[in-house]
């Protein structure tokens, strides 16, 4: 089923992160510490987070100094500011977050200022543990860099802590993961190997998410989408992403959007308007997902009863011309060469949630 089109000449660079995986694992924590070679551990996670956070402080004895639960969506600086604060003030040698990606955010954006070594305890799909990409908002203006010094040193995976995860946010977040995999299919600086990793990402994903539909508290479904989303997050790590996430980008920053909804809505559509230009890029994809990746993509949403529509967002059609407007005045490299008013019509028919047209010929 894998093409081999990246074979003719590639570069590879792998992640150097230490990946610790499987049921339980939240007890290693302090040995990840100490691995490090550090002696005061702080946790951070979201307010909404903080018992859990309490509990992962419990299991670090005397290496864990104290809770910092402040963490926001879209890493505010204001936020890092006040988190940096608190931190000095406990003396703390090292991070420790667990939560989604927005205390993964918080403490790549601690690290990033003093260097501090970070261990991540992931609870959502998000994949930003696995990725060198730090995003901050400042002045509702969001901008990213990338770096060594970002990249968390070491991701405890315990699908222990996704067991309670809300069914709307697993489904969304797990289409955030398929989202960094699908993009990974196409980049233009992909490898072999992050081509096999996206497949079996998705591949995962694609059996896991509807499983837990099904039954949430399904455990081998609950270790397969943390599974997925570790392959997925390591696949937006190492390579570029295009148009699906430039304009999740430009749409969450401009209107505050919920990251993963946000990337749910958007899939289909995005992928859709590549796939009418350019199918073949996306072979693989459709073949997981159905006839056709557009379409197949928007089936998979609706069966798993995925937020559809950025109407649904209450984004209105006035908010949808400031951000065709905001996408188009940074160019980007993506496999269907993109203008205004082609961004307008993916961005209309998100907000309306319609079914992308199979590419012809395919069974869709
Ligand atoms: P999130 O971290 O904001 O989590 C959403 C809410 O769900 C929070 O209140 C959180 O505390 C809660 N939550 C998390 N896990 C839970 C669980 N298992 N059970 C119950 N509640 C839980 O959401 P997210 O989608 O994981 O992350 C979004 C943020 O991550 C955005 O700011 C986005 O830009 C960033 N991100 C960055 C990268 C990167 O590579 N830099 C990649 C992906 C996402």
């Amino acid at each position: 089923m894998i093409r081999d089109t990246t074979l003719s000449s590639f570069v590879h660079s792998g992640s150097p992160a230490r990946i610790v995986f499987g049921r339980g694992s939240v007890q290693t924590v302090s040995a990840e510490v100490e691995r490090l070679g550090c002696s005061r551990a702080v946790v951070l996670s979201t307010p909404h987070q903080h018992d859990e956070a309490t509990r992962v402080l419990g299991t670090l004895g005397a290496l864990g100094v104290g809770v910092v639960a402040v963490a926001e969506m879209h890493t505010p600086t204001a936020v890092t500011a006040r988190a940096l604060i608190e931190v000095e003030n406990f003396g703390a040698d090292c991070i420790v977050a667990i939560g989604g990606g927005s205390t993964t955010g918080l403490g790549k954006a601690i690290a990033a200022r003093t260097g501090l070594p970070q261990v991540v305890v992931p609870t959502t799909y998000a994949g930003s543990e696995v990725t060198p990409v730090l995003g901050e908002t400042e002045n509702g203006v969001k901008t990213t860099r990338r770096g060594p010094e970002i990249l968390p040193e070491t991701v405890v995976y315990d699908p222990d802590l996704t067991d309670s995860m809300p069914i709307e946010l697993t489904v969304a977040s797990g289409l955030n993961a398929i989202a960094h995999a699908v993009e990974g299919t196409y980049a233009r600086d992909g490898s072999p190997i992050y081509t096999l990793m996206a497949i079996e990402g998705l591949r995962a994903l694609r059996d896991s998410l509807p499983a837990l539909v099904e039954a949430p508290s399904n455990q081998d479904a609950r270790d397969g989408a943390l599974y997925g989303a570790w392959l997925c997050g390591t696949v937006l790590g190492g390579v570029g992403m295009s148009v699906h996430h430039k304009l999740c980008h430009t749409l969450g920053g401009a209107l505050d959007l919920p990251h993963a909804q946000t990337h749910a809505i958007m899939l289909p559509h995005t992928i859709g308007f590549v796939e009418e230009s350019v199918p073949q890029t996306l072979t693989d994809v459709a073949t997981l997902f159905g006839g056709s990746a557009g379409a197949g993509l928007h089936d998979f949403a609706v069966d798993i009863g995925a937020p559809l529509r950025l109407a649904d967002l209450g984004v209105t059609a006035d908010q949808l011309d400031l951000v065709a407007d905001q996408a188009i005045a940074s160019p980007y490299w993506s496999p269907r060469p993109l203008d205004r008013d082609s961004i307008r019509r993916v961005l209309q028919d998100a907000h309306e949630g319609t079914r992308p047209n199979p590419r012809s010929g395919s069974p869709a």
